[in-house]
């Protein structure tokens, strides 16, 4: 993907790969990019098509924070992409390395792109004892990376401590008789490579219950749009329930039903747990399916109902979707 020096493609391809595997993430690139060629593409799609093609990776704020500032671009940039580091962290979504990374690729800018893989890199080369998940950490790994840096060549340079940390100096178990700085390397000669780079604990994740209703009523099922606050903001979801505890079956089909059809059940159908993991947040989910006798006149003002033919085109959460994919509705 970077061997391209278009900032808008580099950038499309540095959103989609945070928190994304490279054999999961090319394919969305390749998707992405061909739906939405240029800056002028993207910010002129519908909404819903874009978190549609986002859909299956997850963390969606991307693709809407991606689509903004498209159209941030459009609107106060004369359609092109920023050219410098300052102005490319201006763009939502573009943090400190992204920034980094494509002034450098892109524009030669002497700039250090400290992505997870650097920060390891100089951790163990300089032996930093500070936890490089903490502020203090980050500054005294981005002081190191920017001495290091080489100024006329910092698109080259950034890329190669990138595929040092993702090949040679990798988390679990480096390579470091093969490696080439192990002579200076302070971790080897310390023998604290298993233990550096030092990480502050993370929180345990909260807990949540999730019962989605899947309410079919003659070739047709009801969707709703999440809020704008909370988690999957803007995309569709089955009516849900949802729930500090873990509910009994009794409660699923009983109290927690949803009244519109409550009345109206025909068949129900309990899938089994499903376990979803966020960054903060572990969803327990259990999908409901209700086939109805009919449907009331008055729905609630959020639900839709929309043809099982069309539910494919609504933009879903990852745990919808890979529900959806392994069963038949
Ligand atoms: S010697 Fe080992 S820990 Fe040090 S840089 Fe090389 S691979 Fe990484």
């Amino acid at each position: 993907m970077r061997l391209t020096r278009d900032p808008y493609k580099i950038w499309i391809s540095e959103i989609i790969m945070q928190q994304t595997r490279i054999n999961q993430g090319l394919p969305y690139y390749l998707r992405f990019i061909e739906a939405y060629p240029d800056v002028a593409a993207l910010a002129s799609a519908p909404e819903d098509a874009v978190l549609k093609q986002w859909q299956g990776l997850g963390y969606y704020m991307r693709a809407r924070n991606l689509q903004g500032s498209a159209r941030y671009i459009m609107e106060h940039l004369g359609g092109e992409m920023p050219d410098n580091y300052e102005g490319l962290l201006k763009l939502k979504g573009v943090g400190r390395y992204t920034a980094a990374a494509i002034a450098s690729f892109c524009y030669n800018e002497p700039c250090a792109a400290v992505d997870g893989n650097v920060s390891r890199v100089i951790a163990r080369l300089y032996g930093v004892e500070e936890p490089v998940n903490t502020g203090s950490g980050e500054r005294q790994i981005e002081a190191l990376a920017r001495e290091m840096l080489d100024r006329d060549d910092p698109g080259n340079h950034n890329q190669a401590m990138i595929d040092f940390g993702a090949m040679q100096c990798v988390p679990v178990a480096p390579r470091c008789n093969s490696c080439p700085l192990a002579g200076g390397c302070n971790a080897h000669l310390t023998h604290r490579v298993d233990q550096l780079p030092a990480k502050t604990p993370k929180r345990l994740p909260e807990e949540r219950w999730f019962y989605f209703y899947i309410i079919i009523y003659k070739g047709e099922v009801v969707l709703s749009k999440r809020g704008e606050k909370d988690i999957w903001k803007s995309l569709y979801q089955f009516p849900v329930v949802e729930s500090e505890v873990p509910r009994s079956d009794e409660e699923i089909v009983g109290t927690l039903m949803p009244a519109p059809v409550a009345s109206r059940m025909k068949n129900v159908i309990l899938s089994g747990p499903v376990r979803h993991q966020l960054s903060h947040r572990t969803i327990h989910a259990r999908f409901i399916h209700v086939e109805v006798r009919s449907l009331p006149s008055s729905l609630p003002p959020e639900w839709m109902v929309v043809s099982l033919h069309n539910l494919e085109k609504y933009p879903v959460p990852r745990l919808i979707h890979r529900y959806l994919e392994s069963v038949k509705i």
